[in-house]
């Protein structure tokens, strides 16, 4: 019995030895699969986690306004490409105070003010330079989890552009005004002359009438041409280009322009090969020739010789040129005269009746076209104007 009783037990006790092992290898599976799975989750989650920081980064710096971070303690902790490019910075800044960082005390100033009021202050700043820079910065105060001063945000946005253009805006309203007031208070005081009592002699009367009329005629061209430069910059005037001939053209501009040649015994001449086809705007073309072969008699020699030639030129475009044999245009100028208002010398322009606004008529049309403008001078000798064109 005692016998059965032990075998009976040890049965039992290997049973269970047998069942546990089998549990604990299963537990110890388990346990491992587990240990797999949170690595394998860790990794994915570490990868994620990598992926959405390399994506901010990305994002941080394709900003076009400049960002940066301080920390508390008044360093540079975050930097974005776009500081970097606003401020020509060659070498990293993170750890560096403001004023080491931009030795500016204007930038210094307008945080100091974020930290003191610790709201939104806003200010503008010029960075000294060749080129004038201007920014405008906004500076926030940033607060960590217990609500305490936990650094500051700085964004910078680029207002170069934006005074460039309103320079632009003012300079021309200004010109435009001086120019139109010219004529008008010359006109005005003539007037007066003549009701005062130079009406009275024929010979007088005239001679101012004549002057009145020459203002008048300065005014029309300079609101004619303005309202080009307006139709042309607000795309309002359409090209229709076309095959078009050249020869027939600058013959026809020629002939215009022939009686005020005659005045000043200058010789016309139109060398270009027969046949000559360019892709243009017929009627803006015409304009082109008739302000540059305009200007060459108008600043050639007395009894010279204003010459409109053409040639095929290394690119297959067509290369116009009207050559005279005046003052010539000095090297510093030659980019400048196709500005608007711009003279080389103002007093003989507005007594040869110029409105200062025909080159820049000029090179908005070519530019319009594909093509290119450009001068060749040499002062004292003369000045060759060129332009380009497709050729048909
Ligand atoms: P403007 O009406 O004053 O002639 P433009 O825009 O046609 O205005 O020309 C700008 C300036 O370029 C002129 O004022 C003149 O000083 C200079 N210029 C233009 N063409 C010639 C030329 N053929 N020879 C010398 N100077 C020229």
């Amino acid at each position: 019995m005692w016998t059965a009783l032990a075998i009976l037990s040890l049965a039992c006790t290997a049973a269970i030895y047998f069942w546990s092992r089998r549990q604990i290898k299963a537990l110890e599976l388990s346990l491992d699969r587990l240990k797999h799975e949170s690595a394998h989750q860790r990794e994915q989650q570490q990868h994620a986690l990598a992926e959405e920081h390399a994506q901010q980064q990305a994002l941080f710096n394709s900003m076009v306004e400049g960002v940066l971070v301080l920390d508390s303690d008044g360093k540079v902790r975050l930097v974005n490409h776009a500081v970097e490019r606003l401020f020509s910075l060659h070498n990293d800044i993170r750890g560096q105070t403001i004023m080491e960082a931009f030795r500016m005390h204007a930038l210094q100033e307008i945080v100091n003010r974020a930290a003191i009021e610790g709201q939104m202050t806003g200010g503008e700043l010029e960075l000294p330079g060749m080129e004038l820079r201007c920014l405008h910065v906004n500076v926030v105060s940033l607060l960590n989890r217990e609500g305490r001063h936990g650094g500051m945000l700085l964004v910078f946005h680029d207002l170069t552009r934006l005074r460039q253009l309103e320079n632009t805006r003012r300079e021309f309203v200004a010109n435009v005004s001086h120019e139109l007031r010219t004529p008008l208070s010359l006109i005005k005081g003539y007037v007066e002359t003549l009701i005062d009592g130079a009406k009275d002699d024929p010979a007088v009367a005239l001679r101012f009438l004549q002057t009145i009329e020459k203002h008048a005629d300065r005014l029309t061209f300079l609101i004619e041409d303005l309202l080009t430069i307006s139709r042309l910059e607000s795309g309002q005037i359409v090209l229709s280009v076309q095959p078009t001939e050249l020869t027939p053209l600058v013959d026809h501009v020629l002939e215009d322009l022939s009686a005020r040649a005659t005045e000043k015994g200058i010789t016309l001449r139109n060398t270009i090969p027969q046949e000559t086809k360019v892709r243009a705007d017929g009627d803006r073309l015409e304009q082109v020739l008739f302000n540059l072969i305009d200007n060459a008699i108008k600043y050639g020699k007395q009894d010279g010789v204003v010459e409109v030639s053409g040639r095929v030129n290394d690119d297959n475009l067509m290369e116009v040129s009207v050559h005279d044999d005046g003052p010539g245009i000095p090297e510093d100028a030659r980019e400048r005269v196709f500005e608007r208002f711009y003279r080389v010398d103002r007093a003989r322009s507005r007594d040869a009746g110029g409105t200062g606004l025909g080159l820049s008529i000029v090179k908005h049309i070519v530019q319009s076209h594909g093509g290119e403008v450009w001068i060749e001078s040499e002062p004292g000798k003369g000045s060759t104007f060129f332009f380009t064109l497709p050729r048909e």
